[in-house]
């Protein structure tokens, strides 16, 4: 059973690095025209570029609304439509108790992790509606379903993150478009490599089941589903891709 993305068009956020890299690979290796968007244009470029297969870079910051709104003109602009959101790019900001939470660091994530996701669904969708329909994968967390102390700002944009998948869902099945959310547990990345020392990672590898984290390309096979017509009854919902974490 092989997935193919042939003529559509597709914009990953947070495409430089980790999760949205992977998911940007495969879904130009089965044949989608690619957009990716991250914040530092060099990196982005390069990106695109070992990626290949006509995958094309966009520099933005999904914090401010009129760079998304860019990004998505521009996707229009390349490629003639735009079918395909996924909504990656997040920070995982501060980690201190909710009494000592810095301020500047709560707004920071949230306009990152939740306004910024609003925003892509906010210019993506009518573009979607133009192109007669398509597929948005919101990237939550298994932290969008339980708490994680010290997290507190992540923890809340990553749960209101799946109110907002089923909310936008509702509001757009009727122009044919399935709106989907993620929760990946730990997986392998330079964000979570850059926060937590080895032996913290060692530790975090003990409470999956799997005994151990995941990878961006495990990740990026759950978001490749929900995107495709293979997952087209599929709209409004939650799904874990989380090594057992949460089932304990
Ligand atoms: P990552 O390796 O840090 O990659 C995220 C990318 O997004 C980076 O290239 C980053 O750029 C970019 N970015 C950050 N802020 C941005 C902004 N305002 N606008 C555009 N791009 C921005 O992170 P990851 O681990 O792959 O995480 C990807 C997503 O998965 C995030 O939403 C994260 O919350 C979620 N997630 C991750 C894990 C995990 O364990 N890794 C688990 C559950 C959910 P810079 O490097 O320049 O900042």
């Amino acid at each position: 059973m092989d997935i193919r993305f042939d003529g559509k068009t597709a914009i990953v956020t947070g495409a430089a690095s980790g999760i949205g890299l992977a998911i940007a690979r495969d879904l130009a290796e089965s044949g989608a025209a690619v957009v990716l968007v991250d914040l530092d244009a060099a990196k982005t470029q390069a990106a695109a570029e070992d990626i290949g297969n006509g995958a094309l870079a966009f520099a933005a910051d999904v914090a401010d609304a009129a760079q998304v709104e860019a990004m998505v003109a521009f996707a229009v602009e390349q490629t003639g439509a735009l079918h395909l959101l996924v909504n990656n790019a997040g920070i995982g900001g501060p980690l201190e108790p909710i009494g000592n939470y810095p301020l500047d660091g709560w707004h920071k994530v949230m306009d990152v992790n939740l306004n910024g996701v609003f925003y892509g669904m906010r210019y993506g969708i009518p573009a979607m509606k133009a192109a007669g329909g398509g597929s948005i994968v919101n990237i939550s967390s298994i932290l969008g379903s339980v708490g994680f102390g010290g997290a507190g700002a992540y923890v809340a944009t990553k749960h209101a993150l799946v109110g907002l998948t089923k909310a936008a869902a509702i509001d757009h099945s009727a122009d044919g478009i399935r709106i989907n959310s993620v929760g990946p547990a730990f997986i392998h990345t330079p964000m979570v490599e850059a926060a937590l020392d080895a032996a913290t990672l060692e530790v975090l590898a003990g409470m999956h089941t799997l005994k151990r984290l995941g990878t961006p390309e495990e990740v990026s096979s759950l978001v490749c589903y929900l995107l495709s017509d293979r997952a087209s009854f599929v709209t409004g919902s939650y799904h874990l891709v989380d090594g057992g974490y949460t089932a304990q």
